[in-house]
Order: structure tokens, then sequence, then C-alpha cells
């Protein structure tokens, strides 16, 4: 038996998206309009949200997926506009695979901070615990992957620097928020327009889950910092790319922060139990979630592993930096 107690979870008051209504567009704040693709899935929720920012002169920020029918949605809604910029949050498929043939069609250059910048390699297969799941198993766990497919070939026409204005038009300001952590190219786009200050979170703030950080391209150290950052900036309203607007953002961030140090005074507790590797500490941290998910959650504790290890909080038996099959000892 182990003495881990998962503790009291500060809950994190999600939102639900209502019926997503696929390619159409949806007024969601003045300025504000969404096109949700039909590619839901366990990292997307109910698909991914394009929104288009501004009247005559539009910014697109996440145009999504390579779908024939979100590139209808997207043209049909964009007739009679002049797109100013195509803005992408991070280079994972889902967010930026669009952007080229948005750019070419709309005449406009794509805008990031940055292609994908590599972590490092993965660490092998090998080295990662393997978690035995039940035969009776429901079969849609075989899809759970434990990362998201980048779009290595997406590199912004304009990179942008942080704090910079990534667009502007009519009546709105667009800057860029530099958030590295779910991926290290993140950015979330800070909108200042009709007297309110909004911030297009990508998936750096998901509306409807915590997000993934998962190392080496994912960072708990420069995740909780952007995290803090957006929490700092104070922000009217969030758009999450997937799922719905966070309307009241500080008690949300709250929760959401509160989670993540709820998770790692976890681990630095399995460390101090004795419970010193991934394939020893995770069935008890997760005891709660199904074995499935296992190897995703792994890749989360790890990144926290990485991060106390940095930090100085935890040691690596014999030395070395933190690696998927070490034991892990207290300071
Ligand atoms: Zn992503």
């Amino acid at each position: 038996m182990t003495s881990v107690d998962p503790g009291r979870r500060r809950p994190i008051p999600f939102v639900a998206l209502d019926e997503p209504r696929y390619g159409e567009v949806v007024e969601v704040a003045p300025l504000v309009r969404r096109v949700v693709a039909a590619n839901p899935s366990k990292f997307t929720y109910t698909g991914t949200g394009t929104y288009l920012v501004g009247d005559r002169e539009v910014a697109v920020i996440d145009p999504g997926p390579r779908l024939a029918a979100h590139q209808d949605a997207l043209q049909a809604a964009l007739a009679g506009r002049r797109v100013v910029a195509v803005l992408v949050t991070h280079c994972h498929a889902d967010h930026s695979t669009l952007a080229p043939w948005l750019a070419e069609h709309a005449g406009a250059p794509t805008v990031a901070i940055g292609p994908h910048r590599t972590g490092g390699d993965d660490w092998p297969h090998e080295a990662w615990p393997s978690f035995p799941v039940p035969d009776d198993a429901p079969s849609t766990d075989a899809d759970v992957a434990s990362d998201e497919a980048y779009d290595l070939a997406f590199t912004p026409d304009r990179t942008v620097a942080d704090d910079a204005v990534a667009a502007h038009g009519d009546g709105w300001t667009i800057r860029a928020v530099t958030t590295p952590g779910h991926a290290s190219n993140h950015a979330c786009y800070a909108l200042d327009a009709a007297g309110t200050r909004s911030l297009f979170t990508g998936d750096h703030i998901m509306g409807w889950s915590t997000t993934v950080v998962s190392p080496p391209d994912g960072d708990m150290a420069q995740y909780l910092a952007s995290l803090r950052r957006v929490i700092d900036g104070r922000y009217d309203t969030l758009y999450p790319t997937h799922g719905a607007a966070v309307t009241d953002p500080g008690p949300f961030l709250d929760a959401y922060l509160a989670h993540r140090l709820h998770r790692e005074a976890q681990v630095l507790g399995a460390v101090a139990d004795g419970l010193g590797t991934l394939a020893e500490m995770v069935p008890a941290l997760y005891a709660d979630v199904r074995p499935a998910l296992h190897a995703a959650a792994a890749r989360s504790v790890f990144a926290h592993l990485r991060q106390l290890t940095d930090d100085g909080r935890v040691g690596v038996e014999g030395g070395g930096p933190a690696h998927p099959a070490a034991r892990y000892v207290s300071r």
C-alpha cells in the first residue's frame, strides 16, 4: 500500500461548448467570430475553433486542419473581407496545417513567433514505462496517443516578437504574448478592441480540459511561468482554440494553476514515499484514471519531475539529467 493521498482537487470550472455547428460562422463577441472544424478528438474536444477577428479587415487565428469542408467554410466566411494576417498559436497539426493555403488564398502573410523549435530528441520508446491495459478496456482507448502531431513544415512568413503588434485592422489591434510550455513555439494573441482586452489562448489554456505538457517540446517550468503571465494580464475573456470562451478568467485560471501545483505536490510526495520511478508513481497518482491513459499521464508526471530535478527539489539516483527511466530521490 502507498501513502500517496490524491488529496482534494480544486475543481476547474470547465465550460462546455454547445453544439459546435460545424462550418457555420458564429459571432461570439463584437468583432470576434468562430468557425469550428469537424475534427473532434481527445485532443481537440469538439474540433478546432478558427477565429476571425475584425469586420472589413480581418485576422484569422489558427486556420485549423486541412479538411476540405473547413477550407470551404473559411472561404465563404471571408468573402468580401480583407484578410490582413493569418496568425498561428503553435505548429500542432490541428492548428497550422491550413495556414499556407489560407495565406495564399487570401494574399496575407502567416504570422507566428517562429517555426517548430526542437526541445531535443524524444527519449527512445523503451525508456518509457508501459502500463498494462485490461482486456475489457473500451476499444476507443486504443486511439489515445501521448502527444499531438507536429506540423514541422510550418514556417511563418513573418515572425512576431513578444508583445509586438501581430496584426491590426479597423478598430482592433492584436499583440503576441509568448507562452511556451504546451509547445516551445506557443504564443497567445491579445486583442484590444471596443474597450475590452481579450486573449486568444490556443492550447495554452483550454476551456474544456487541462493542457498536455509533454517533454521534450513541452516544458512544465515554462508552462507555469506562461500561466502566471496570463493570470497577471487580467484579460476580460479568454478564447481557447478548442472549446467555449472563458468569460470569468480569474477563478478559472486560479483553479487551472492550482491543479498543476497540486499535481506537483503529489509528485514530490510520491518521491518522498519511495515511489521513485514513473512506473511506480503513475498508477498511484492516477488511480482514478483509466489505465489506458497512464502512458499519457506518465509524460505529464515526467514534465513535473524534469522541472523538480532542474530546480534541485528532487535528485536522480546515480546523477545525471532527468530521464523517463530514472529513479528519483528526495533532496
Ligand atoms: Zn497543441
